[in-house]
């Protein structure tokens, strides 16, 4: 089977899908969205990815039925025969009859597609520490993604897959993940702030860490705290729970072991994989 996109609603093999240039998706990265994973034909917490959605639109005032997203996403995954995967949905603020960065009303411009996607056996990354050079409204979920794409290509030339940001030293998040890490048998993770995204996962993680009564703390923390770390995660729709195996540009004392990742991960995939 073709892979499927939705254009506006319609849905057809990715390869017909034509966009107009003047959409302000490609002319300014007017547009914002979101990437939902499904298991066994079932999405995993749909809700609070389109609560994430309704936060990014309602935040870049663009105008758009959260209801008509909801079902052109569901119409995606009934109309397509994978079993496990992800679905990538944008809304952009539409097409303009010229570019102007002043917008007025335009109908919302809305693009999916659905994606084969297997959650398991995910090695553990080789990450670069790098300079948290984005805006600041990271906690909108916009595709304007330059400041990621270009550190997460600088790492990339050190054989890195990841990067843990910082601003002027104050940790932040992953290029594409929230972080956690632990250190004396405690999880930390930053606190959620306009700099970083409310990742689903990251919800979904801190549930578990909860429910364990793990020793747990949200709040401010540098790279002195990365040094000290035994252990390393990335939460993400796409990486679930993955560690860290190396930062290449600092030392630090990872014990591949650790078991509270162990437990985490366990629970993880036993509440939304199985
Ligand atoms: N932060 C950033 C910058 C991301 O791109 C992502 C992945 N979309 C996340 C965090 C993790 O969010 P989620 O768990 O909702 O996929």
């Amino acid at each position: 089977m073709p892979k499927l996109a939705s254009y506006n609603g319609f849905i057809d093999s990715i390869e017909n899908i034509k966009i107009s240039p003047m959409s302000r998706a490609f002319l300014f990265s007017d547009s914002v969205y979101e990437v939902i994973s499904f298991y066994q034909n079932k999405f995993i917490d749909f809700e609070r990815h389109l609560d994430r959605l309704k936060h990014s639109l309602d935040e870049t005032k663009i105008a758009c039925s959260i209801d008509e997203c909801s079902a052109e996403i569901k119409k995606l995954l009934n109309e397509s025969d994978l079993e496990s995967g992800y679905i990538y949905f944008q809304v952009s603020r539409g097409i303009d009859s010229i570019r102007s960065h002043f917008f007025d009303e335009s109908d919302c411009e809305r693009f999916g597609f659905i994606e084969k996607f297997s959650f398991f056996n995910q090695s553990p990354l080789k990450v670069m520490l790098v300079d948290d050079i984005r805006w600041q409204r990271c906690d909108i979920k916009s595709t304007s993604l330059l400041g990621n794409v270009l550190q997460m290509n600088d790492a990339k030339s050190m054989d890195c897959n990841e990067i843990i940001m910082h601003k002027n030293g104050q940790l932040t998040e992953g290029g594409a993940s929230n972080i956690f890490f632990v250190k004396n048998n405690k999880i930390f993770t930053p606190k959620l702030s306009p700099n970083i995204l409310p990742g689903i996962t990251r919800h979904q993680v801190i549930k578990i860490i909860k429910q364990k009564e793990f020793d747990f703390i949200e709040g401010t923390f540098d790279i002195n705290d990365l040094k000290e770390a035994s252990s390393i995660w990335f939460t993400s729709t796409t990486k679930g729970i993955i560690e860290v195996k190396e930062i290449v540009n600092l030392e630090t004392k990872i014990n591949p072991k650790c078991e509270l990742l162990k437990v985490c991960k366990e629970a993880f995939v036993s509440k939304y994989f199985s």
